[in-house]
């Protein structure tokens, strides 16, 4: 293609006129501690409140349900732990299918897994990077049927207990319609909401629509702990009862180590939790931040044609926690040579990650045709996106 070099050349110089122009490399998502970190954190080393308890852990929480809306927020080691345990909340058994996008970060799947359930991986639309309700719908109408009021997929005979949208790179899926299927086909609703933080959905924060919800505090995410997740939700009976079955199951007693089920040791670090509450008072800061960035890219890349800035959907307020832009259909070819190019001239870039039912452990399980997905994934290229970017 002749014009490839130029078209590569106007991409870097549009992303470089929006970033600072004093590094040598911009990663692509570098967290940012400008709060109260250290001072947090030291408290803990003072007082020798390091471990699996404090009183960190306990604002954390209660912040992180202050700014979601949520009645509870129970936190836990890492998103995807936070995920099992909501899988396990809303009732997945062994040998359940679990309905969820194919194009996601794994943790998705493997938390299905680990309930000995089986992910069935489903398609994407282009307004949201997420969930195509509309598809699932239809798809649905033809492989499942209702049996003393729960879904079943006739092809397979397995219960299909859940979907777990996942509102990718902050932008929220469309909950409304996604709401309306698990009541009409009497499922679960699981938002894996470790990329949005910060996104709102009809003015409602995501998180707050199914039973629970998980978010990630990872490194990489909006706000970050280390490593960290939490379960949110509106039910408090289910909030105690994540709280539960994330310490042990222990129950409260002065010195006896009395514990009633198997259960989990997903417990949240207060030296953690301690970077968690510093990391929270900055989030409507860094959410600032992203936004303008996110306006920015959309400025520069506008006038570029072949390549288009992935927007919010409608309704919608999102993190920008990654920002994407999509390669037009001609250019989707180059899409591993670009990646090349702009990580070679300073930016790191990133593909998005590959289909699930292309990875060996998930080749087997049942899906739908996932057509718009893979053109997503041919076509996408996360670009850098930290908040201190701007
Ligand atoms: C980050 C992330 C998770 C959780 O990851 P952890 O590293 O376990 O915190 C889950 N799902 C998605 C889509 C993610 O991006």
């Amino acid at each position: 293609m002749a014009n490839k070099e130029r078209f590569f050349a106007e991409i870097e110089q549009a992303l470089k006129q929006v970033l600072p122009k004093d590094k040598q490399y911009i990663a692509l998502h570098e967290p940012t501690f400008a709060g109260k970190e250290w001072e947090y954190v030291k408290d803990c080393l003072d007082t020798g409140w390091v471990s699996s308890v404090g009183k960190y852990v306990d604002k954390f929480e209660a912040d992180l349900a202050e700014f979601t809306g949520v009645k509870r927020a129970v936190a836990v080691v890492n998103g995807t732990a936070a995920l099992h345990i909501c899988l396990l909340l809303v009732g997945v058994k062994a040998e359940d299918e679990v309905l969820m996008p194919a194009l996601t970060f794994i943790a998705t799947a493997n938390a299905v897994s680990y309930c000995r359930a089986v992910p069935h991986f489903i398609d994407s639309d282009f307004t949201t990077l997420g969930v195509d309700a509309q598809k699932l719908d239809e798809y649905l109408t033809k492989i499942a049927e209702i049996r003393a009021g729960e879904c079943y997929n006739k092809l397979t005979n397995r219960r299909i207990k859940a979907v777990v949208p996942m509102h990718t790179f902050g932008h929220p899926v469309n909950l409304t319609a996604l709401e309306n299927i698990c009541q009409k086909y009497k499922l679960e609703l699981v938002e894996d909401a470790a990329e949005s933080l910060g996104s709102y959905y009809k003015g409602q924060h995501t998180g707050n629509c199914g039973k629970v919800a998980a978010l990630s505090f990872n490194g990489n995410k909006t706000i970050t702990t280390g490593g960290g997740g939490a379960i949110l939700t509106n039910d408090l009976e289910l909030g105690t009862l994540a709280k539960h079955l994330t310490t042990t199951a222990k129950l409260a007693h002065r010195w006896e180590f009395r514990h009633d089920q198997v259960a989990y040791n997903y417990r949240l670090p207060n030296l953690n939790a301690a970077l968690g509450c510093a990391q929270l008072e900055q989030l409507p800061g860094f959410l600032q931040k992203k936004r303008l960035l996110a306006d920015n890219y959309q400025a520069a890349l506008a006038n570029i044609k072949g390549v288009e800035f992935f927007k919010e959907p409608a309704d919608c307020k999102s993190n920008y926690w990654l920002n994407a832009i999509l390669l037009d259909k001609e250019f989707a070819p180059y899409r591993d040579e670009l990646l090349a190019y702009l990580n070679e001239h300073g930016l790191m870039c990133r593909p998005v990650w590959n289909l699930m039912y292309t990875l060996p452990m998930y080749a087997n399980c049942p899906k739908m045709d996932c057509a718009q997905a893979e053109d997503i994934a041919r076509r996408l290229i996360n670009i850098p996106s930290g908040s201190s970017l701007i």
